[in-house]
């Protein structure tokens, strides 16, 4: 068996085209667009690259996106008072952190910003009031990645409802609303983590397998059931060629791509479940063009929801 691709790039366009529209309307219905407004503080090379992503996919549809910028030395005071601007202003409908912020600003300093977001404006999902309506099934902003893996799930007519969801991953920001999510589309849902004993027998029961854990390759075709639908979230930067020829054998394109390259994303399911799973999301190209449309879906659902309250 060859699992069907679950084409996470060929959703977002499509997504990205039906929101065009939507957006035109809401613009010249309210003599504005949407709005979006980024918090980026410091300078951290893989949160510059996100970021510029979410600034030209949201200005691409038609969004305003702001990008507001506080150097890296800044105090939590600081990022809370641009927060608190950003929650009292008439142009943005969302408000986005990005993460992580500096180590400096302390623990805990990440999610007391996040719940500082007005919740009609929480467009990660991220702050307790967002998670706990998620639990309590009155979503209102669900976070990014798995509310688009509902939205694939759905759209691939893969059924949710009285079938059973192995989640790994328990992060606030993936596996625990990927659970909350399938649960309250009926699913009967495990989530595993790196405390788990027999992880492999556990989701060899799964129809519906989402790996979000950050090793590459760790799902390998005995976690699998045949058949069953799987979900990568991992996104995982391979530099070490032991790794990388675990994971593809000698003459596969992706392991000559990271010969000539040093390095190579791969996800958290090895390329082998291919021959035992029965639709599968490739890395790269599956869940993660699917977050930041959903960021841009989310804004344009607070948008809507602003004007009509
Ligand atoms: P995280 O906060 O590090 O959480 C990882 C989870 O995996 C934890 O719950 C951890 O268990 C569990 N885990 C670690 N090792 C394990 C093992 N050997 N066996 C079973 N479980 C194990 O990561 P995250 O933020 O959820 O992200 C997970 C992955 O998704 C990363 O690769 C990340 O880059 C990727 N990601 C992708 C997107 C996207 O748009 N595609 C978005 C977000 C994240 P414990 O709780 O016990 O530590």
């Amino acid at each position: 068996m060859t699992a069907r691709t679950l084409d996470g790039q060929a959703l977002a366009a499509k997504m990205q085209e039906e929101m065009k529209p939507l957006v035109a309307s809401f613009t010249s219905r309210h003599g504005r667009p949407p709005g979006l407004g980024i918090v980026l503080v410091g300078h951290d090379p893989a949160s510059e690259v996100y970021v510029r992503n979410k600034v030209k996919a949201g200005s691409d549809a038609g969004f305003r996106v702001d990008l507001e910028r506080l150097p890296e030395g800044a105090s939590l005071a600081d990022v809370l008072t641009l927060v608190d601007r950003l929650n009292r202003s008439e142009a943005h409908d969302g408000i986005l952190v990005q993460s992580p912020l500096p180590k400096a600003l302390g623990k805990g300093a990440e999610q007391r910003v996040f719940d500082t977001i007005a919740a009609e404006k929480d467009v990660d999902g991220f702050s307790a009031e967002s998670a706990g309506l998620l639990v309590q099934n009155r979503p209102q902003l669900v976070a990014c990645t798995p509310a688009g893996i509902i939205e694939l799930l759905e759209r691939e007519k893969i059924q949710i409802a009285g079938r059973r969801a192995v989640v790994i991953g328990r992060s606030d920001i993936v596996g625990k609303p990927m659970a909350m999510l399938l649960l309250h589309r009926d699913a009967t849902v495990t989530i595993c983590h790196s405390k788990t004993p027999n992880l492999a027998e556990i989701c060899r029961q799964a129809d519906i397998l989402v790996a979000a854990v950050g090793r590459p390759g760790i799902v390998t075709r005995d976690f699998v059931k045949p058949g069953a639908a799987v979900v990568d979230v991992g996104i995982n930067r391979v530099t070490d060629a032991a790794v990388a020829s675990r994971l593809y054998p000698a003459g596969h394109k992706r392991l000559t791509l990271f010969q000539s390259k040093g390095s190579i994303l791969v996800g958290d399911v090895h390329p082998e479940v291919e021959e035992v799973a029965g639709a599968l999301t490739p890395v790269p190209g599956g869940v993660g063009p699917l977050t930041i449309t959903m960021l841009m879906a989310n804004t344009l659902k607070a948008a809507r929801e602003r004007v009509r309250s």
